[in-house]
Order: structure tokens, then sequence, then C-alpha cells
């Protein structure tokens, strides 16, 4: 496990000073030890004030939706983030053990969203709510965006777990990652989140997702 970092050649002497190390394979640097991520502050955030680093895997999780267009139930996936560390202004600090159901989840791989869009009708598209693009829930049935908002923050939505029920509903597909993974992500935090890791299907997901 590492973490691959985006350096420039103008920084690499200040890097390699900080205790990152070549891999020759990818042409990356990276930080080899989970102990010294706080270091490389600076390539982790990049221009930004708030960056998540997932650990070890993460799942795609399946619920079912009534789609607000047709009317039709289709599939729809979140992500669940479980050991991860959360970095912004001067707080770096490490969660583990409770599955948190994530939107907005970004970069991922070409690979997975690839599989993504074959399996889920999961895509970038375009939302006249929000007037942005961002990889998005499409109807199975008539393709027509199922938006984030909707599906993540609404009390009826399959992803707000506040029951046993709606917990027993939601399938859980683990991928093993190589490496740790810097992401932005929008992640929920519910009361409740411990039944989803109780209660939800977990399966292994055997990935090339290149992650
Ligand atoms: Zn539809």
């Amino acid at each position: 496990m590492a973490l691959i970092l985006n350096v420039s050649y103008q920084e690499k002497d200040a890097a390699k000073t900080l205790g990152a190390r070549w891999n020759n394979e990818l042409k990356k640097w990276y930080a080899p030890d989970r102990s010294e991520y706080h270091k490389f502050k600076k390539w982790i955030l990049q221009d930004r004030d708030i960056a998540i680093i997932v650990c070890d895997y993460f799942y795609i999780i399946e619920g079912k939706h009534r789609c607000f267009k047709c009317g039709k139930e289709t599939e729809v996936i979140g992500f669940g983030i479980e050991n991860y560390y959360d970095m912004y202004d001067d707080s770096f600090e490490y969660f583990s053990g409770e599955i948190h159901i994530a939107s907005g989840v970004e970069p991922l791989s070409t690979e997975l969203l690839k599989y993504l869009k074959e399996k889920y009708n999961f895509y970038l598209g375009y939302s006249k709510t929000t007037q942005s693009n961002y990889y998005s829930n499409h109807c199975k049935h008539c393709n027509v965006i199922q938006g984030d908002f909707y599906l993540f923050n609404e009390v009826d939505s399959p992803f707000f777990i506040d029951s046993i029920e709606k917990a027993k509903n939601l399938v859980l597909n683990k991928v093993v990652i190589k490496n740790d993974l810097i992401l932005n992500a929008d992640i929920g935090y519910g009361s409740e989140d411990n039944l989803i890791k109780e209660y939800g299907k977990i399966h292994l997901l055997n990935n090339n997702f290149n992650l």
C-alpha cells in the first residue's frame, strides 16, 4: 500500500526530502508509509480545500429507486467508504470501521467508469437542477438522470439509511485497491450508518479497475 502523488519535475527534490520514493513502473513519486502521508499535504490537496484518502478498499453500493420520470424501478449506485483519511486545513484524521455512503466520488479510473456505464448506466450527465455535469445515475428504462440530491439526501432515498429494512436492501460490491486513493467525495454521515455493514449484502468484486 502506498499513496501515488502528482509531483511535478520542479518539485521532485522537495518531495524526495520528505521521504517520497520513485515508482519506476508508474513513473510517479509515492508516499510509502501511511504514518507519513500528512507530510505530503501539498500534493494531496493541490488546489482543493479538502480531500479524502481511501485506504484498502471501497464499495459500489447498489440500491433500488423509482425513476421520477417514468415511474419504473431502476438500479442506482453510490460509493461506500470505510477506511479513510479526511484532510482539510490543518486537520488530518483517520476513520475506520463504519461504512458511509458517498457521492461525487472522483477521479475514477477509465476502467471503472467503463464498468459503471455498462453495468449501471452511470456516466457523465448534465443536471438541470445544479446546471453542471457530473457522474450520475441514469434510469435504465428512460435514461433520465437521477440527481444526486434526491438519491443521497432525501429521507425516502435508497441511500438514506435509517432502518434495518433499508440497510438490508443494499448490495455492497467490495472493490479492493492496490494503492490508497486521493479522491474528492461527498460523504454522507447518518446516525444509523452502522446498520449498513451489519445488514447490507457484501460481495467481493473481482476487479481489473487499475486502482
Ligand atoms: Zn425512467
